[in-house]
């Protein structure tokens, strides 16, 4: 539970030679770039490294060579590995079935969720860094590791993917001069946003009409709402995964503050994504279900049905949009 910051990281991997790097379930690109700069700039200074995710690889990404070195929803053996370092992860929960192996072994927790409750042994919590991959950046240029354009471009990818390409409020001067660094040591930025933003499947475009059908409009056109259910999916032949970016496409709509998607991933199981564009806090709400994220961005799994969860969630966000005082 101890916040120890960057130096204690540094302390951390000084005294350890073989560390186990966990990034969260249901991956992004600030996931999968933490994980594999991390990994990267650690195996340059002669650390023994394995890379686990307890999710498959998004499909998206598959094209990515270097996540070839992470073990997707792979078992790892207790004695391969002496330390743990886990990214982007707000609490225990996100490391999925490597959740059992943190009383087995130490923990560092790295990450920039308002969320996280220093859920590890020791932590490095940054809520002003953009994104979990700037912090890797400050930690290996503290290191004096050497940048390559491969590590400047898996580096470059948890930057560009966090800030929504530049655009989010976490933009500041100081990822900018970060992202300046990286693309002056060769960082293919453009292979990652073509990978990101121009490698749709049609089907998600099937999939985002179903959804368009289904939106709902309140509060004077500041609270918008859809779902998709697991008929929707199969009818457009979907996964829950290809509804990742349509929360964005709520939010991009006129006079919408709060953005709301609910997703069945089971009969009573719904997944619920929150976006917000200004001044409504939806980490709160998301933490209220037992989730966490961002101010601006967060999610939860609510086990109960798409009526149920929807009523009751959409009933609770009016409630607090209305009484919010900003
Ligand atoms: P998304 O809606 O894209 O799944 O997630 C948005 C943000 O909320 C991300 O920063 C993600 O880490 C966080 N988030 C989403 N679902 C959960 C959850 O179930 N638990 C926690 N702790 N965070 C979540
Ligand atoms: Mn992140």
């Amino acid at each position: 539970m101890t916040e120890t910051g960057i130096n204690g990281l540094k302390e951390y991997i000084n005294t350890h030679n073989r560390f186990l790097i966990i990034g969260h379930i249901e991956p992004d690109g600030d996931c999968i770039s933490s994980v594999l700069s991390l990994s990267y700039g650690l195996r340059r200074i002669q650390k023994k490294v394995i890379s686990a995710i307890d999710s498959q690889c998004p499909a998206i990404y598959e094209e990515f060579q270097p996540v070839s070195q992470i073990t997707f929803e792979g078992d790892i053996c207790v004695e391969d590995f002496d330390a743990i370092i886990t990214v982007d992860s707000s609490s225990p929960d996100r490391m999925g079935k490597y959740q059992g192996l943190m009383d087995k072994k130490p923990n560092f927790v790295i990450d920039h969720h308002v969320t996280n409750k220093l859920w590890g042994n020791y932590n490095w919590l940054d809520l002003e860094a953009s994104s979990t991959a700037e912090m890797v950046y400050r930690f290996l240029k503290e290191l004096g590791i050497e940048y390559d354009p491969v590590l400047a471009t898996i580096n470059m990818l948890g930057i560009q993917t966090d800030t929504g390409f530049f655009k989010y409020t976490n933009t500041g001067w100081r990822v900018m001069e970060i992202a300046s660094e990286l693309i002056k040591q060769g960082a293919n930025a453009p292979f990652n946003a073509s990978m990101v933003l121009e490698n749709n499947r049609v089907q998600e475009f099937y999939l985002l009409s179903e959804m368009a059908k289904k939106i709902k409009i309140t509060l004077d056109g500041t609270l918008i709402y859809s779902f998709i259910t697991l008929d929707m999916l199969e009818k457009t032949g979907c996964t829950y995964e290809d509804a990742a970016g349509l929360i964005g496409e709520l939010r991009s709509i006129k006079g919408v503050e709060t953005a709301i998607l609910f997703t069945e991933m089971d009969k009573e199981e719904i997944k619920v994504s929150f976006r917000s564009k200004k001044w409504f806090d939806v980490a709160d709400i998301a933490i209220e279900y037992g989730g966490g994220g961002h101010q601006r961005a967060s999610g939860c799994t609510i086990y109960q049905t798409m009526d149920q969860t929807i009523d009751e969630v959409v009933n609770n966000t009016k409630k607090r949009m209305e009484t919010v005082n900003y």
